[in-house]
């Protein structure tokens, strides 16, 4: 697919979807009936996270209003988390519809980045270690569930 070419069909085989059918690993935060949250791979800063709807949703167009509510609530644990883990007020978040915007995964996600705007990183760019990853994923989710 090109660059500038909208992916408006939900493809069962994206990664967030082999995520959530079990198929490959990752670092989870958290998990409830109607979302997910887990370690960015590629963090534009440390401590970056990926909440998704475990709904078959492209992008905002496509998500259901019980789904938006549940990402949106599932944001705000993982925000708090964040707060008290990595000690910083600032959390941005951001999300991204359609490749023009830059968009590289296509199934909803709300990405929680411990952050400023003037100093985000690169996006998508820079593999983390997993030990690290697996670290942080464990402190966050302790967070949220003390
Ligand atoms: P988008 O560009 O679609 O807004 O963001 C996709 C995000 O998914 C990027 O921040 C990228 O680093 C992250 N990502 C891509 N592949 C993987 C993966 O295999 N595992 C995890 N945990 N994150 C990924």
């Amino acid at each position: 697919m090109s660059q500038n070419k909208q992916q408006t069909t939900y493809d069962d085989n994206n990664i967030f979807a082999k995520m959530l059918n079990g198929d490959i690993p990752y670092h989870k935060v958290y998990e409830d009936d109607k979302t997910l949250a887990f370690m960015d791979i590629m963090p534009q800063a440390e401590g970056h996270v990926l909440v998704i709807p475990k709904q078959k949703a492209v992008d905002l167009a496509d998500l259901e209003p019980d789904y938006a509510a549940a990402v949106l609530m599932t944001s705000k644990k993982v925000m708090q988390a964040q707060r008290q883990v990595f000690e910083r007020e600032g959390i941005i978040q951001m999300q991204l519809n359609g490749s023009q915007a830059g968009q590289t995964v296509f199934h909803y996600h709300v990405h929680l980045i411990p952050s400023s705007i003037h100093d985000l990183g690169r996006h998508a760019v820079t593999q983390v270690e997993s030990a690290k990853l697996a670290d942080m994923a464990k402190q966050l989710a302790a967070a949220i569930t003390a």
